[in-house]
């Protein structure tokens, strides 16, 4: 097995990955609120876990990948304080919480296919898992590490005192980040506590998901459902897990406490990996913001999902990526070349004498450019410089049945359906070359319309008529 090297958020250094029990690997995903359209910022994130999860599978690795949908309301992220969620959402659709899930969860899974996402092998609803959730409570509340209050039950982060160490972040830091949550908390210990059990009173009253709990009728805090489902299908520690950079700040430091509290094991996950964000005009391509640009927004102005995903293949994961259209189009562009030479490639390659009587200095050019591929893409899934290693080896003078293969190796992890030519640019002398011969054969001239199509056909494609196929 190759080394694969991923920026772990917990050191934040390049490390190799050395998972606990190999060849298995596994991976957690914090999914979405579904409580409006899926975005094409989410598609960024998700299409980040999608490359590591191909890059671990290639390289030999058994992963099991579980991804969460948070169905239950939440209050705190992305600045919309203290709302519930799921309930403006609803408001907003005239429609039941249930029904606003269900949809947007839909909405969220038809997205990321477009993407070209490989699905999780499993897919879990918070909802489902109400069970576990009160399981992990009732641990942390007969290890002490939680509290019951008139309001809601709250994890006790001076019983942890390595709360909000784990990326680097000082608590002072993390007052100031927690604010939206303090509001609800009158009977808070400390500002930073953060709530494992609402309680369906006062302002929660009316909330309309709620279940019975030990500690009464309520509903789970968000971010106790990661920790409960992550250990229910992949155990008490975990190789890998992933999210947007938003969740630095709070989610991830609240899962980390919670899980190591309740199992007294460090550490809950080995690796984790954060996504920076897409943005438009400066911020944070958001639901809340309302800034968001949905994949049929994309595909309404005439784009593939693809081209998108080769957007977001261009830049590192890491570094922040701004959205404009002008990107896109040069992505759309840029694809569909790419799409164009492969096809030619294999059109030409399908007539190409025995592939074996290579010369030995193109079989170290070939072995060099897989080599190099995997490389790039081992190195903290650096899919830009993958880019780069695929258009230099097809500009290279290596045989085109040698290049297509690469190429369709290459896509195993890139993902971005390279051998499918449904939108071929037809390159300008092959046009000229198509009406020449529709001309002389509306001349009747068939012995020179035939010749005309030999040389199209030289040049990798295929006449049917008046189209190409
Ligand atoms: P949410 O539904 O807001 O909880 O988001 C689901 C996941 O997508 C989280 O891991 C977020 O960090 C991530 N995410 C949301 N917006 C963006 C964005 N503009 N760019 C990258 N990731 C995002
Ligand atoms: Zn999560």
């Amino acid at each position: 097995m190759a080394d694969i090297f991923l920026t772990n958020t917990l050191t934040h250094k390049k490390e190799k990955f050395i998972p606990i029990n190999p060849p298995k690997v596994g991976m957690y995903t914090c999914g979405m609120t579904v409580y409006d359209y899926a975005h094409i910022g989410h598609g960024r994130k998700y299409v980040t876990d999608d490359i590591l999860k191909r890059v671990l599978t290639v390289n030999g690795y058994k992963v099991e990948h579980v991804q969460n949908v948070t169905d239950v309301g939440h209050l705190v992220s992305d600045a919309d304080e203290g709302e519930d969620k799921l309930e403006k959402g609803a408001a907003k659709q005239g429609k039941t919480v249930w029904e606003v899930a269900e949809f947007f969860t839909n909405n969220f899974y038809e997205s990321m296919d477009k993407l070209n996402i490989e699905k999780p092998n499993f897919i879990c609803k918070a909802t489902d898992h109400i069970k576990e959730q009160i399981e992990l409570v009732q641990k942390l509340m007969d290890k002490e590490f939680a509290y019951d209050t008139p309001e809601a039950v709250y994890f006790d982060i001076s019983k942890f005192p390595k709360y909000g160490e784990a990326f680097g972040q000082k608590l002072e830091d993390k007052k100031v980040a927690v604010r939206g949550e303090v509001q609800t908390g009158e009977h808070k210990k400390n500002p930073a506590d953060f709530t494992l059990w609402f309680k369906r009173i006062g302002r929660f009253e009316n909330h309309t998901m709620h279940w019975d709990s030990p500690w009464g009728d309520g509903f789970p805090g968000w971010h106790i459902e990661c920790s409960a489902m992550s250990m229910k299908y992949l155990g008490e520690q975990i190789d890998i897990h992933t999210g947007g950079e938003d969740h630095i700040s709070i989610h991830h430091p609240n899962e980390i406490a919670q899980s190591e509290a309740a199992t007294g094991k460090t550490p809950f996950v080995k690796y984790w990996l954060h996504t920076a964000f897409l943005m438009v005009d400066g911020r944070k391509m958001s639901k809340s913001l309302n800034n968001f640009y949905t994949v049929e927004d994309v595909e309404k102005k005439g784009f593939d999902p693809l081209d998108l995903r080769y957007l977001y293949l261009g830049a590192h994961y890491r570094d922040p990526l701004n959205f404009t259209w002008d990107s896109l189009e040069a992505s759309q562009t840029a694809l569909s070349k790419l799409k164009s030479q492969i096809f030619q490639l294999h059109q030409s390659s399908a007539g190409e004498p025995n592939r074996t009587v290579l010369s030995e200095d193109k079989e170290i050019k070939i072995e060099e450019y897989r080599n190099e591929f995997s490389e790039a893409i081992n190195d903290d899934l650096n899919t830009a410089r993958g880019l780069a290693v695929l258009w230099s080896m097809l500009g290279s003078n290596i045989p085109s049945g040698d290049k297509y293969d690469l190429a369709m190796s290459f896509d195993e992890i890139l993902g971005l359906k390279l051998n499918e030519t449904k939108s071929i640019e037809i390159p300008e002398n092959i046009s000229s070359l198509m009406e020449e011969r529709d001309r002389l054969r509306s001349e009747g001239k068939f012995e020179e319309a035939d010749k005309i199509r030999d040389r199209i056909k030289d040049a990798g494609f295929d006449v049917s008529d008046k189209s190409l196929k």
